[in-house]
């Protein structure tokens, strides 16, 4: 088979086939293939698209490009989340080990945030000692004794994604529906799941800001999911404000931990219930979404999510005296610059984009793949949308690495907030849910 031959064959817009597809995924995970002619395939699927079956050729593909996990016999079944990502989304931290106490094994791979959405290998790395990087065999026997592990990609997973990935980010290739529902389902496939979840983020500062696309992304990635073996479905999320009070690494473990201890955010509480109602739901745990939204209010109430949160920490390397600690401290960054409200009003809107760009901005983000993060800094005690406040009322506050960054951020976040007379309502609740 010659490369320039699928690559005139996708330009001009013709369907490739499953054993095409097959080669050229080899080629382009042993580097047989130079980046500039894989750049230009990405170009043509950008413009051309994929079918139904080559999108499924493609992340099959992908997904046995490298090794995947597989789980022992077991009553328990194996099942994840995904987001697509947004501003102070921090469910896995709190869903993770709720799952692992409902019964689930639980192997989440989870990513790096890029850009002004946050990573859960970030948030987590903020407390000292985690250990992100384990072997396929350390991920196995974690899962089956803990129940749950939070890790990154190993080495040898699906390693067409990673060249794939990276050179989707410097060719404009990124936003494109196939392209990313086989980079993202071809990850959670090879994790061995029998259930997935999918929390795909519409809104200001979503990856797919348009409601349509981002259910276009949630119908493609459930199908594929289904017809790949995986009970999938997605939840469609608004992420206009940032998710609960807190956006930044250390400040977001802390407010995890919190609703660990049932002490909300409600916007975070809820989406952490609803998200382990409906993957109690899909393995057939219970008759209808809303017994699963009991089951997983009772469990959260019963503490022991928060006890197996910190029996997930300690096998992942963290000493629970050191953590302990350093949760009993009130502030991350050095520099503490508080918002206080200045007449009487209704928070109308927290725009999740400029916040994310101001915790970027204090170097609690990345904007290259190995750039180092700023775990201390962030913003917390953050309003939402519907709060009444008054002259004096704290509307959020920054932590910072420097006095000049500090004020910088105090600006962004006073931009961010928009102001109503009357009682704004509120909805934080799933937009839609998008069945197999
Ligand atoms: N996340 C991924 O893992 N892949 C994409 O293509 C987009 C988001």
């Amino acid at each position: 088979m010659e490369f320039l031959s699928l690559l005139e064959s996708k330009r001009d817009g013709l369907a490739l086939s499953s054993g095409q597809i097959d080669w050229l995924v080899r080629q382009i995970s042993t580097g047989a293939i130079p980046d500039y002619q894989v750049s230009a395939f990405l170009m043509a699927v950008y413009l051309r698209g994929l079918s139904r079956e080559e999108t499924r050729s493609l992340t099959m593909a992908m997904r046995d490009s490298g090794e995947t996990l597989e789980f022992p016999a077991d009553p328990r079944p194996v099942a994840d989340k995904h987001s697509t990502g947004g501003v102070g989304d921090k469910v896995s931290l709190p869903l993770v080990p709720l799952l692992a106490c409902l019964g689930f094994r639980v192997p989440m791979i989870s990513g790096r945030g890029l850009g002004i959405t946050g990573g859960t290998l970030d948030k987590l790395e903020s407390i000292p000692g985690f250990c992100s990087r384990l072997g396929r065999e350390e991920i196995i026997r974690q899962v089956q004794e803990v129940g749950c592990v939070i890790c990154g990609q190993t080495d040898r997973m699906v390693p067409a994604d990673k060249r794939l990935y990276s050179l989707r980010d410097v060719t404009a290739t990124v936003p494109s529906i196939p392209l990313i529902t086989s980079s993202i389902l071809s990850k959670k496939l090879a994790e061995g799941l029998g259930a997935l979840l999918l929390d795909v983020k519409f809104g200001k500062a979503a990856f797919m800001s348009a409601l349509d696309q981002a259910r276009a992304l949630a119908t493609t990635m459930v199908s594929l999911g289904n017809e790949c073996g995986v009970r999938t479905r997605a939840l469609l999320t608004e992420m206009n404000q940032p998710l609960g009070r807190t956006v930044g690494n250390w400040v977001e473990v802390k407010e995890s931990v919190g609703c660990l201890e049932c002490r909300g955010p409600a916007s975070l509480e809820r989406l952490v219930l609803e998200c382990a109602a409906h993957l109690l739901h899909q393995v057939g745990k219970v008759s209808d979404v809303e017994e699963g939204r009991r089951q997983a209010a009772a469990c959260l109430a019963s503490g022991r999510p928060k006890e197996k949160w910190e029996q997930m920490l300690a096998a992942q390397g963290v000493d629970l005296v050191a953590y302990q600690r350093k949760m009993l401290e009130d502030t991350g960054g050095p520099f503490v610059e508080e918002i206080h409200a200045e007449k009487d009003g209704f928070v109308a809107e927290v725009d999740a984009r400029i916040i994310g760009e101001a915790v970027h901005s204090l170097g609690g983000g990345r904007r290259v793949i190995d750039a180092a993060v700023d775990f201390d800094v962030g913003i917390d005690e953050l309003v939402v949308v519907g709060e009444a406040v008054g002259p004096g009322y704290l509307l959020g506050r920054v932590q910072a690495r420097t006095s000049d960054g500090a004020r910088r951020a105090a600006s962004s976040v006073r931009e961010a907030l928009r102001w109503s007379a009357e009682p704004v309502s509120v909805d934080d609740s799933v937009y839609e849910v998008v069945l197999g």
